[in-house]
């Protein structure tokens, strides 16, 4: 029997236990490679908020042996909603019942995080050459022409045939190969909170997905856990986005934006926790994801505005083409890595613009604007709306 690629090469090291890295972890291990994955938080998790994925996600998960244990824990919406934030009537719907599965192939599923990243580490440790290294802050790393050496902010130094920077946002590992500065911040913040189900205000379609969309603001709700309990999300325009403050000026700031916002979302704003803020940010599609030995994946790589729900998704495509494309360079890893962006800079790019264009002319509208939204969007019928998603949802990598 020949060396296998990983036998000859050394780990590959991946920096970031979030989504995009440890779905790479086992598409990575899935073809014969050591993988350790280095994760600065002191237990691999996630935050306790749900999240929405699409059908493009699903063929990836059924390659990486976990797409029944996702719909396990999943609920499928029948419909996401946008709903206009004064008159509280729907501007538009994508409907995601079973003409929706049946189009897709696939269904739209919300499922909480702490439940989806459970599934991923079950998975990795499944995979005895899958290593899961928690409180791993890595610091930088070297690329010496024939392997990488990643280091720790406890000072280890740790060899491997090739670094992904699967550290997000504010990625680290982007940092020193690109050196494009912080994501860009958009002014605008996020308050997300859990709350039983039978708390949720009654005149909101609770059993769905919905985005109540007005001038400045947005609320996105949906069920989590059976219906056990209800996430919902705030986000809002605010020229305090980079401040700390407290749960009081918080308080004050959201009961100033919604104050004419219909009564469904105010009495949704009183039963925020606000103890917690995140300011929104994205970055502009860019070229030159990898550099030698060293590669970006998912959110360091085309962070974007959270309008399509696709910034996990698109991390999560990332890591079965990632490793394709490692495969099929049979250890030319720059040339792997070239090729990985060349098969998924036009599809992200698409995300992280259309993105940007919802967030402004769909979600957040004000005056004449909104509209003209309503009444071109209120005409569409559910194949109109299909038709525009096709491309997301149809053309995902299988
Ligand atoms: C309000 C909001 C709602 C969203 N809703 C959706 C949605 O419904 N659907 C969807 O698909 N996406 C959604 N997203 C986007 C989604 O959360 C991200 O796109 C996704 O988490 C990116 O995955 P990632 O693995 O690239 O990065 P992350 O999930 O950010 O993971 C990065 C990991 O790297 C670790 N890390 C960072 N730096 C270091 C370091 N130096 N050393 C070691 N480890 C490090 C972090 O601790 C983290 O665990 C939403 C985002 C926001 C803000």
């Amino acid at each position: 029997m020949g060396w296998s690629v990983a036998e000859r090469d050394g780990a590959a090291l991946i920096v970031g236990g979030g989504v995009g890295g440890l779905c790479a972890a086992i598409a990575l291990a899935d073809k014969g490679w050591q993988v350790r994955v280095l994760e600065q938080a002191p237990q691999f998790g996630a935050i306790g908020y749900g999240i929405q994925l699409g059908p493009n996600v699903f063929p990836a998960f059924e390659r990486l042996g976990i797409a029944q244990a996702v719909l396990a824990k999943s609920l499928l919406p029948g419909n996401v909603w946008m709903i206009d934030a004064f008159d509280g009537e729907p501007v538009t719907r994508v409907r995601t019942d079973d003409a929706f599965r049946r189009r897709y192939g696939h269904p739209y599923v919300v499922i909480h995080r702490v439940d989806l990243h459970k599934i991923l580490v079950d998975a990795c440790k499944r995979w005895p050459s899958i290593t899961l290294d928690e409180d791993a802050a890595v610091t930088g790393y070297a690329d010496e022409g024939d392997h990488v050496v990643v280091s720790t902010q406890d000072g280890r130094r740790l060899e491997g045939a090739f670094v992904v920077g699967a550290d997000g946002l504010r990625s680290r590992v982007r940092a020193q190969m690109i050196g494009d500065g912080d994501p860009q911040l958009i002014g605008y913040v996020a308050h997300r909170t859990i709350i039983p189900f039978e708390k949720a205000p009654k005149g909101a379609p609770l059993n769905d997905v919905a985005l109540w969309g007005g001038p400045g603001f947005h609320i996105v709700h949906y069920p989590l856990r059976e219906k056990t309990i209800f996430n919902i999300v705030a986000v809002f325009r605010t020229d305090t986005f980079s401040q700390k403050g407290d749960v009081e000026s918080y308080r004050a700031e959201l009961q100033a934006t919604y104050r004419d916002a219909h009564p469904v979302m105010r009495e949704m704003i009183a039963m925020l926790d606000l103890e917690r803020r995140w300011p929104i940010a994205d970055r502009a599609p860019q070229r030159g994801w990898s550099q030698g030995r060293a590669v970006l994946l998912g959110d360091s790589a085309h962070a974007t505005l959270q309008s399509l729900a696709q910034g996990a998704g698109m991390a999560i495509e990332d890591a079965v083409v990632f490793a394709d494309c490692v495969e099929a360079g049979g250890g030319d890893h720059p040339a792997a890595f070239a090729a990985f962006e060349k098969k998924r800079l036009s599809r992200t790019a698409r995300v992280q613009l259309e993105s940007r264009f919802m967030w402004d002319h769909l979600y957040h509208t004000e005056g004449v604007e909104s509209q003209v939204r309503n009444e071109a969007y209120r005409a569409r019928s559910d194949e109109d709306v299909w038709r525009c998603l096709d491309w997301l949802y149809r053309d995902g990598p299988r």
